[in-house]
């Protein structure tokens, strides 16, 4: 069997995935933000062109269970504008579900047939499938609810090889983490930590990195121009003692005042026009084709397995 990358629309062939952006979200909708919500589907078409235009072949819909997701309406913006969209299935952490009791107490079985049935059936009654499992964690100690969405998470990936992307807070510990997904049997080598630039420790990012794991570097749209200077900084260093090929890259705009079309800034445009010339004058072209086109396909691409109902 061929080795695969699952969109939105279908299974692709690795070689069609193009420039790839590892995180945003066309639509979400969180406690924790409140007027922030993504919900105008005109909008998210906006922003996505500009996106696609920058020089984005496609991206990551991060956006997982009961966060205001809209599968079908990604799979309309796929069709508008031609981006190659993977779209997620998991669980984000606790907090996000605080007015959701009904998901917070979902036992592991149910979230493992939630997740896989995504997976491989397609979403709640459709085709389109999710091609990557999120789940997030809080930084405080793993909570019930996050022990049991990391277990699914894995035996997801056991079950049908598809990649795990952590969420993580500044401060979470990614380590216990790693530890877990390895004691499940999961190759750390098809988790990615997202957000993985909101540590600064280079040594604790370096520690991750040996372990195999890719890392997700996120934080430069967010206008901060001290932070801009210490993610390029960060970027070079981590190429620099031979880690490009575990760096993937992503806007994770991920709020009305960051999109253009909600009357925010600076829209997903930033990163390909503006960003991304500044990671190369960093580094070299060759990198950023490194983390743009081939570790995505190295993280997501897998083969599918027969599926037995
Ligand atoms: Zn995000």
């Amino acid at each position: 069997m061929m080795r695969v990358i699952r969109t939105i629309l279908g299974d692709i062939s690795p070689e069609e995935l193009g420039a790839f952006n590892y995180h945003e979200h066309a639509f979400q909708r969180t406690p924790l933000l409140l007027n922030e919500d993504l919900d105008d589907y005109e909008k998210s078409l906006q922003e996505f062109t500009d996106l696609k235009n920058s020089g984005f072949n496609g991206y990551l819909e991060s956006t997982p269970i009961g966060l205001g997701r809209n599968p079908e309406l990604v799979a309309q913006l796929a069709k508008d504008t031609n981006l190659k969209i993977v779209h997620t299935t998991g669980f984000h952490k606790l907090a996000h579900y605080s007015n959701q009791p009904e998901l917070m107490e979902l036992d592991l079985n149910q979230k493992i047939d939630l997740i896989v049935s995504e997976i491989n059936q397609g979403f709640h009654s459709s085709t389109h499938k999710a091609g990557v499992v999120k789940v997030g964690i809080g930084e405080s100690e793993l909570s019930e609810f996050e022990k049991t969405s990391l277990k699914a998470a894995a035996y997801a990936n056991l079950e049908t090889d598809v990649a795990i992307m952590v969420h993580l807070d500044k401060k979470s510990d990614a380590h216990v983490v790693l530890d877990f997904f390895e004691s499940q049997g999961v190759n750390l080598a098809r988790v990615l930590l997202a957000h993985a630039d909101s540590k600064t420790e280079i040594k604790e990012l370096k520690s991750l990195l040996k372990r195999g794991a890719y890392l997700g570097l996120d934080r430069a749209a967010r206008l901060n121009e001290i932070q801009e200077i210490e993610n390029l900084k960060l970027f070079a260093e981590l190429v620099n003692v031979g880690f490009s090929k575990q760096l993937l890259f992503g806007g994770d705009l991920a709020r009305r005042s960051r999109y253009l079309s909600y009357g925010g800034r600076p829209g997903l445009k930033f990163l390909g026009e503006k960003f991304i010339p500044k990671m190369i004058s960093v580094t070299s072209e060759s990198v950023l084709e490194q983390m743009l086109k081939k570790n995505p396909i190295n993280w997501l691409a897998f083969t599918p397995r027969e599926i037995h109902v």
